[in-house]
């Protein structure tokens, strides 16, 4: 073993499958070791005291929109603003979407957006977009998948924008299957969404308070069950982002149990947030689609981290601010879709169901950053810090209470959706790469070093609901 550099001591390693007391050993950016506790080390190396603290491996949000332009919309950050709230709440890789504008092939969308990786603090990869098949989207998928770009995020819904038909959604999922990719896709109806509308505009109830009920549940399940028999029709993997419902999860797991690669991503907000919000003082900030769901709901969903139906969280981050939210909120046709929480997703997970609810350590590591780095080929380098990994790492005090409040988070917006909600736990010294980024709560590396990572093989074994890599 080469000597170390860095040794983060004291703590306790918190991974997927096992947690133990162990020190890491750093050396050149990545993990060199993990050993018992009070190892020698050589005397030059920098030493990290743990002790008290989780030590986990800096998370995966598999689902993040950087600077997204959606109608007449851009969401408000950059690649190093983004990330630097990224490593500020615990993650230290986000995956983004290279979502083509129209008349824009896939891959000129694609190679447009990885070209700002760094400016990143951290590291990320990317989703590309078929929006519509031509003769020649099988030969970019190609090149998208040899570049290190497997995944390929499709729309149900947004007619006129991003939405596919059924006929470009199977071409692009029989095409991934034969090059090892997959299909990420966003399931909502359109045409359930678009009647639904036109009946709530009639009556005056389009504006933001009425978000929840121009987006039933109903939309998404439909649309779900149509995507999955598509996928289990050609044997083909596919990934369902921000399931909302128990519904729509237990659809997916159901096809799972029928032999279909499947997984289910829900996001943070859907997790912990209801349509309660809605009829607060400012439903605008809660605008996203899918929409908030009951609490009924709310609590159905998050009952399946603990059963294991859903296999990675994410944030959907999307950064928008008060004064955009607001300018369309009487008719949410018009609206910026989307909530920050790139800097939240790990923090409100980790407070409402490993500190508030017995979810175990080891799972939110799996839900948050292993399952996240396999589903995107980015596993073992991301999601562990078994020796080999990149050492990017959350250095959690799991104990500390702290309330949220926008002026304290660094996304590049002046609203979060959990404003005065106090939490239990957060990540205190995060490092990238084996360098202190984030300690003690202070930014303390501000240079982008950010590399955009090709991704490798796609791992189903979330999908075949085993822990063990
Ligand atoms: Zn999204």
């Amino acid at each position: 073993m080469r000597p170390a550099e860095l040794v983060v001591r004291g703590g306790t390693v918190v991974e997927a499958g096992w947690s133990a007391p162990a020190d890491v050993f750093v050396a050149g950016g990545v993990v060199i070791a993990l050993a018992e506790p009070g190892t020698p080390a050589p005397g030059t190396a920098t030493e990290i005291d743990a002790t008290g603290r989780l030590v986990m491996p800096g998370g995966v949000d598999p689902h993040c929109h950087v600077g997204f332009t959606s109608g007449d919309f851009t969401s408000l950050d950059d690649y190093t603003q983004c990330t630097t709230a990224a490593v500020f709440g615990g993650t230290t890789t986000i995956v983004d979407f290279a979502i083509p504008r129209p008349g824009q092939s896939p891959a000129d969308a694609a190679y447009a957006q990885r070209a700002k990786a760094a400016l990143g603090l951290c590291d990320s990869a990317l989703h590309a977009c078929v929006v519509e098949w031509d003769e020649t989207v099988p030969g970019q998928l190609g090149a998208l998948v040899a570049d290190g770009m497997p995944t390929v995020k499709m729309f149900t819904t947004y007619r006129g924008e991003t939405m596919a038909g059924e006929d470009t959604i199977l071409r692009t999922m029989k095409t991934l299957r034969d090059l090892g990719g997959m299909v990420v896709i966003h399931c909502e109806a359109d045409h359930i969404i678009e009647d639904t509308q036109e009946r709530h505009a009639t009556s005056g109830r389009i504006g933001a308070e009425h978000m929840a009920e121009t987006r039933p549940e109903l939309a998404e399940t439909a649309s779900v069950a149509e995507v999955l028999a598509i996928a289990e029709s050609l044997r083909a993997p596919v990934y369902f982002v921000h399931q909302s419902t128990a519904e729509a999860v237990e659809l997916v797991a159901a096809a799972r149990r029928r032999g279909v690669p499947a997984f289910t991503e829900s996001v943070a907000h859907h997790l912990v947030l209801d349509d309660g919000h809605y009829t607060g003082p400012a439903p605008e900030r809660f605008v996203c689609c899918p929409p908030l769901r009951s609490r009924q709901a709310v609590d159905a969903l998050g009952r399946h981290l603990f059963t294991g139906e859903i296999t990675t969280i994410g944030s959907d981050h999307c950064c928008y601010d008060v004064a955009q939210k607001e300018s369309r909120r009487t008719d949410v046709r018009a609206m910026p879709n989307g909530l920050p929480g790139v800097e939240t997703r790990l923090p409100v997970i980790f407070s409402g169901y490993v500190a508030g609810a017995g979810l175990p350590a080891t799972r939110f590591v799996e839900l948050t950053s292993a399952n996240p780095a396999r589903t995107n080929g980015l596993y073992p380098r991301k999601g562990t810090l078994m020796p080999g990994a990149d050492a990017d790492i959350a250095i959690w005090d799991p104990a500390v209470r702290w309330q949220v409040s926008a002026g304290d988070l660094h996304m590049a917006t002046d609203y979060t959706p959990y404003e005065g909600m106090t939490l239990t736990g957060r990540p205190r010294t995060v490092l990238v790469g084996g360098r202190i980024v984030v300690h003690d709560g202070t930014l303390v590396d501000p240079v982008p070093r950010g590399r955009h990572l090709s991704a490798g093989p796609i791992s189903l074994t979330p999908a075949l609901g085993r822990t063990a890599p």
